[in-house]
């Protein structure tokens, strides 16, 4: 990355954007996996956002700052690596358990997006800043079951995409995929939110197709229980006990109108 404060928000983004690209390139090209991604996608908050208080109130009143992750911080960066359909059509044919790609697929996609959070920390040391990755999951609490750093939550101030009726991000590329984030000193432009809800049901719309797709108690058309969510992703963990950690389900996501792109009807 050659980027300067100067150049354009675009010209930036189009660096970073490059920067995941080429890790992702890297990663498959060294046989670490399987290609089981799409374009990704990058987005940037300021880390003085007053939205980011907000997670206080709306996560956790113990959801970090980016101040506490890295002294002086002044951007976060935000990644989305969407997942190909294959996978999540899969996920959405098998019964009951999510199916093996969809676990083998998070399990690869963790270790991509700490990959992916090195090699952009070194391209921006060589500009002389500093960076702290975040790990791309297990920092939550497990009685609350909410995160001290929330990459989706994050992902929504970076303008990344808008919350659907299931609690996931939906962005430009749906909701198929998997999040990872970087707070850092470098001064980057934020990139601004979209002016309207992604999600049908939240646009006033007809849907609720993430609803018929859980089958586990979880999640109504009225609420979210996260714990009975939570039950279903240990299930699938116990599954495939030969997998490292695979605390996932994705039912929700996969096969619906948002998985892919931005819901239309
Ligand atoms: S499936 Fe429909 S209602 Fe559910 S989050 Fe996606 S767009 Fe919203
Ligand atoms: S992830 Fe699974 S259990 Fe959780 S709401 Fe979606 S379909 Fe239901």
């Amino acid at each position: 990355m050659n980027t300067h404060p100067s150049d354009s928000k675009e010209e930036i983004l189009v660096q970073l954007r490059g920067e995941v690209k080429a890790a992702m390139s890297r990663w498959v090209q060294a046989g670490k996996s399987l290609n089981c991604w799409r374009e990704p996608l990058v987005a940037v908050a300021s880390a003085r956002d007053p939205l980011f208080e907000e997670l206080k109130r709306v996560v956790d009143p113990g959801h970090a700052m980016p101040n506490d992750l890295l002294s002086g911080a002044r951007s976060v960066v935000v990644f989305f690596l969407p997942f190909q359909r294959g996978i999540g059509e899969e996920n959405s044919r098998s019964k009951g358990f999510s199916s093996r790609s969809w676990a083998e697929s998070y399990v690869v996609t963790n270790s991509l997006i700490q990959a992916v959070g090195e090699s952009l920390q070194t391209d921006i040391a060589r500009h002389g800043y500093e960076t702290v990755v975040t790990p791309p999951t297990h920092n939550f609490d497990e009685e609350k079951l909410v995160s001290a750093w929330s990459h989706k939550h994050i992902a929504y101030i970076a303008g990344l995409g808008t919350f659907g009726h299931h609690h996931m991000l939906i962005t430009t590329a749906g909701c198929c995929g998997r999040l990872g984030s970087l707070v850092t000193t470098m001064p980057i432009a934020a990139t601004p939110r979209p002016d309207k809800e992604y999600c049908l049901v939240k646009s006033g719309k007809e849907c609720y197709g993430c609803v018929s797709k859980c089958r586990y108690g979880a999640l109504f058309k009225s609420h979210f229980d996260r714990h009975a969510c939570y039950r279903q992703c240990l299930v699938n963990d116990s599954h495939f006990g030969d997998l490292p950690l695979t605390d996932v389900c994705g039912k929700c996501a996969c096969d619906v109108a948002c998985s892919y792109e931005i819901p239309t009807c």
